[in-house]
């Protein structure tokens, strides 16, 4: 067709039907974030329906599940750390442990330490669910490892990231990363292959080996979501 006259006209007209169809088609796909926000909620999915299932088979629902998997995992804790830890409400949770403690999954105690607070524990059935439980990220496990080591790195690096931004907006409460942790001295060591500092272990931390979920963290005040994308913000520009 390119070849009759006038050539030149019928090539740019072909050339910007194709650019336009190109352009339609990369709009209808919808912007990058909202490619990235259209995969995370897959997963997210995903870890629900897995949560969600071995639950049924268990018979708590995905809520309850998550409660048991918490005080299984972390030991007891108060309504409110449930809540703050899970990222839920304090009624949400208080509704999963009514259930659970009519089925003698979970129990109350006062903290010896401050008769004040009233502490959940998992009883002994409930620590076996509760950590048969855990093991339902498997399939996430699974695919993760499939990753090269740099992707991993990569994800590591932007899910610290995006949490940080989280807990900057409130919408995360309690995120339990180094980054937000009030033992965590970012950058101690610059230049070293392990440029992070943990002052309750004493010990240094590579950027691949910073924690997403450690039990021994302690909010920093204010919390410190922002040090995440800082954490790894120096090395670039000191590298
Ligand atoms: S206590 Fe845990 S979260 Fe805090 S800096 Fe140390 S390893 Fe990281």
């Amino acid at each position: 067709m390119c070849e009759a006259l006038p050539l030149r006209t019928t090539c740019d007209y072909l050339g910007a039907r194709m650019n336009d169809r190109l352009l339609k088609f990369e709009r209808d796909a919808g912007t990058l974030e909202e490619r990235l926000v259209a995969g995370l909620a897959k997963i997210a999915l995903a870890s629900r329906q897995e949560l969600f299932r071995a639950g049924v088979e268990s018979g708590v629902s995905a809520a309850q599940a998550q409660v048991l998997v918490h005080l299984a995992r972390d030991g007891p804790a108060t309504v409110g750390e449930l809540a703050a830890n899970l990222a839920v409400t304090a009624p949400t949770v208080s509704d999963s442990l009514a259930a659970l403690e009519r089925r003698k999954l979970v129990a109350k105690e006062r903290d010896r330490a401050d008769a004040r607070r009233v502490l959940v524990r998992a009883t002994a059935q409930g620590m076996k669910l509760g950590e048969s439980l855990t093991l339902w990220p498997e399939f996430l496990v699974d695919g993760v490892s499939q990753l090269s080591d740099e992707e991993k790195s990569a994800l590591l690096r932007a899910v610290l990231i995006l949490i940080g931004s989280l807990v900057d907006r409130g919408v995360v409460q309690r995120a339990r990363m180094c980054v937000t942790c009030s033992y965590f001295r970012p950058w101690h060591s610059p230049g070293a292959a392990r440029p992070h500092y943990c002052t309750l272990a004493d010990l240094p931390l590579a950027a691949d080996a910073l924690r997403v979920d450690c039990p021994e963290h302690v909010v920093a005040e204010p919390d410190r979501g922002r040090t995440a994308r800082a954490a790894f913000s120096h090395r670039s520009a000191t590298s």
